[in-house]
């Protein structure tokens, strides 16, 4: 989606868009004149934020994936060939990796990483088809440095990782372009109640990741972290030797979601799970 006015008429179709990061994301995109398609579980929700850019906003579980190519077939009828796809839902229940609620883990890994190839499936025969076509995944710092308390958050972000660099690879002579976006703690209900003082990882706000998206939209690069400094940060830390790792996390304290976490802050995030899980 190169060129000055590149995004101008441009179709973009974002999961989870009722909110946080999705939301920035599709107002960032209307306003540069791009078609732009939400799809969120909160149906209500999306319809309300895409009148308020006018834009589509539609119901859509990532975790069914017929409900996707539904979604996605609405959208390509309603706006045109989809240039552009942001797989940006995404849930982080929090705790003890042994405690964790058998049904609220398949939620996760159904929405985090069983969603995200459904949205990537859904969207690539047309555009290989066309010869033309960008897939933005929105992984997480979290895919790249893992935290206690996040065990399967963090597996289904490295595995989101890993899928876009492997899709990359398979069709790189394809015209499609595959991005993950890697973003540190950003101000959003996801992060609520998480504690942030004096840990040395930045807090963005969700306006911050959409122009990074935008940004990549217009000159695709593979890995892309918000801030971008911490993609080398992550990768000096991946140099150091175990010892010095441990004594880093320590000093950061890094299980604070595990003790320091608000849950009172937290309690209308986990009751969004809770309705999410038995869905
Ligand atoms: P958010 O909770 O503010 O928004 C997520 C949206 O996804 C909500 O509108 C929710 O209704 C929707 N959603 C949830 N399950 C869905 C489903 N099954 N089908 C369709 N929509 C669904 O969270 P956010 O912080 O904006 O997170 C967006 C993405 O960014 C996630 O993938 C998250 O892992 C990632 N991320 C967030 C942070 C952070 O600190 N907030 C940091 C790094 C990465």
């Amino acid at each position: 989606m190169g060129g000055k006015n590149g995004l101008q008429d441009r179709v973009v179709v974002i999961s989870g868009g009722a909110r946080g990061i999705g939301l920035a994301t599709a107002r960032a995109f209307a306003e540069r004149g791009a078609r732009v398609a939400i799809g969120d579980i909160d149906a209500g929700l999306a319809g309300r934020e895409a009148a308020g850019f006018g834009g589509l906003g539609a119901p859509l579980d990532v975790r069914d994936r017929d409900s996707f190519r539904g979604f996605v077939a609405r959208a390509r009828s309603e706006l045109g060939p989809v240039d552009l796809l942001v797989n940006n839902a995404g849930i982080m229940p929090t705790g003890r990796f042994h405690e964790a609620d058998p049904g609220l883990m398949d939620t996760q890994i159904d929405i985090n990483l069983r969603g995200v190839i459904h949205g990537m499936q859904a969207v690539l025969p047309d555009m290989l088809e066309r010869g033309a076509g960008h897939v933005i995944n929105v992984a997480s710092l979290a895919g790249r440095f893992a935290l206690p308390g996040l065990a399967v958050y963090c597996a289904t972000k490295y595995a989101v990782v890993g899928l876009t660099e492997s899709a990359a690879a398979e069709y790189r002579d394809s015209g499609i372009s595959f991005s993950a976006i890697m973003p540190a703690k950003v101000r959003t209900d996801l992060a609520a109640g998480t504690d942030d003082a004096d840990t040395g990882i930045p807090t963005v706000n969700p306006e911050d990741v959409a122009s990074a998206i935008v940004r990549t939209a217009l000159k695709p690069e593979l890995f892309v972290a918000v801030p971008r400094f911490m993609e080398n940060a992550s990768a000096f830390y991946r140099l150091l030797p175990g010892s010095l790792t441990t004594l880093g996390r320590r000093l950061i304290r890094d299980d604070r979601v595990l003790h320091r976490l608000d849950r009172q802050a937290r309690a209308h995030y986990d009751q969004r799970l809770a309705a999410l899980s038995s869905r």
